[in-house]
């Protein structure tokens, strides 16, 4: 035998019936993010690795720690993307998108890949399903109504999904003149306290000392608490807009709350962030996060350009997507034709028998000759609705008998009057299309 291999650590396979869920949640997305006219982009699964160094920013955990970059046979330095909002930005500047009407909305799927410590919810290779919004919001009111747009975009998607306890978490991250006032006043709080501070923390006091607030270690809890908070240092134009944000949100009944420690791991956001989290997820709570960015696009060779925008967590999003939804978004299997009997005239005719069925849009798996037993394992694999079985009998009176697995009731049933037999079954099952209403 050879060597036995498996899926890299921290990566893994995903497998039916799961990836019709998976399928779902996406035709979910593209239906909703189409809603809001935004259309899907699919960019490379690597870039150049400066493009995450400056769009990310070297001060984030990902360009720190957790790239895949690798050197190519032509002597680059490539990375396989972390997130994509760096790749979506680079395509807009790329393709000359400013010269479109704005604001250009782009929305993607697909997986990421950072080197984490793999944990429940948390791979090396994941999936995102994300969007962004550039362009537009060259006045106050603009910039509110972008960021009000893409949150509500989200919030209906994943209302649309089943979800129903979720709660936004809103917070600013003020504007570039708020930020560097508030820098410096948590280097002062914190510089004194350094030997407190966790090794982590204390390289984050000297690249972005905002960071520090969003640290995981309980023993630096109390001194977060105490730490100066950025609502203080927020300039008025930061503070009115985080306010208008939030007053549009409520009014749409979107529920959100405001949690000043929100602060994100990405080093682009300016003004508003936000994070959706699910009760069902402990530590890993967050399924969902974005905010805009003011910034990005200069940074990356184009003009000034107020963008926004989220990446979702599709591997987290599935964890803890309502079982009333998953259940829905599985489709019933095909149908199990089963022969009685090794006779060629009754391997010709489930043939036929089979082919008809697929011709009217039934999916049909036909075994043959084969025992109850595995007929039985074959049609729960397959979560079929019925085995369909012919015999010399039914061949004779131009029948065929349907056992619905359901209640396991048995009835012969006329060839001519199959189709509408099977189609009125296959209605009686639940939710076949991915929209699910509560
Ligand atoms: P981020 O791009 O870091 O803002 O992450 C956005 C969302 O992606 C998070 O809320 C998570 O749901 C998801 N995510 C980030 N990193 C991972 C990972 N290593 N494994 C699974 N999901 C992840």
């Amino acid at each position: 035998m050879g060597k036995r291999f498996q899926a890299v650590k921290g990566t893994r396979d995903l497998l039916p019936p799961d990836t019709a869920v998976w399928a779902a949640v996406e035709a979910t997305a593209r239906r909703v993010f189409g809603l809001y006219g935004f259309g899907e982009i699919r960019t490379p699964m690597f870039e150049d690795t400066e493009l995450f160094t400056r769009g990310v920013g070297e001060s984030s955990d990902i360009v720190g720690k957790e790239m895949y970059s690798f050197e190519d046979k032509g002597g680059r330095r490539m990375t396989l993307r972390p997130e994509s909002t760096a790749a979506v930005v680079r395509a807009y500047v790329e393709h000359g998108m400013h010269a479109l009407p704005q604001p250009v909305k782009l929305f993607y799927i697909g997986p990421q890949f950072r080197y984490e410590r793999p944990q429940k919810g948390r791979y090396r290779q994941f999936h995102q399903i994300g969007a962004e919004r550039i362009g537009g919001g060259t006045t106050a009111g603009g910039r509110v109504q972008a960021d009000v747009e893409v949150v509500l975009m989200l919030w209906r998607f994943l209302r649309d999904l089943g979800f129903e306890d979720l709660v936004v978490q809103m917070n600013t991250v003020g504007d570039a003149e708020s930020r560097q006032r508030y820098r410096t006043a948590l280097v002062a709080y914190f510089e004194p306290l350094a030997d407190q501070l966790s090794e982590d923390s204390r390289r984050r006091l000297a690249t972005n000392p905002l960071r520090i607030l969003d640290s995981k270690s309980s023993a630096e809890q109390a001194l977060i608490e105490k730490a100066p908070k950025l609502a203080e240092h927020l300039s008025e134009a930061s503070r009115a807009h985080f306010r208008a944000v939030c007053d549009e949100l409520q009014k749409a009944q979107v529920r959100t709350e405001v949690s000043d420690r929100l602060v994100r791991g990405l080093d682009y956001y300016t003004n508003s962030v936000f994070e959706i989290v699910s009760a069902g997820l402990g530590a890993q709570n967050a399924i969902c996060g974005g905010g805009a960015y003011e910034g990005l696009v200069e940074e990356l060779g184009g003009h000034p350009t107020y963008g926004v925008g989220f990446a979702i967590g599709e591997d987290r999003l599935l964890d803890v997507l309502p079982a009333a939804s998953r259940a829905a978004m599985m489709p019933p299997g095909p149908f199990v034709v089963r022969v009685l009997g090794d006779a060629p005239d009754l391997a010709l005719a489930s043939f036929s028998l089979a082919e008809e069925l697929r011709s009217a849009g039934f999916g049909v798996v036909d075994l043959g000759d084969e025992t109850p037993a595995k007929t039985y394992a074959h049609a729960e694999v397959h979560r079929s609705p019925a085995i369909l079985v012919l015999g010399g009998d039914e061949l004779q009176q131009g029948t065929v008998t349907v056992r619905t697995t359901a209640d396991r009731a048995q009835r012969a049933v006329e060839r001519s009057q199959l189709v509408p037999y099977l189609k009125l079954l296959l209605s009686s099952f639940s939710v076949v299309s991915p929209e699910v209403k509560s």
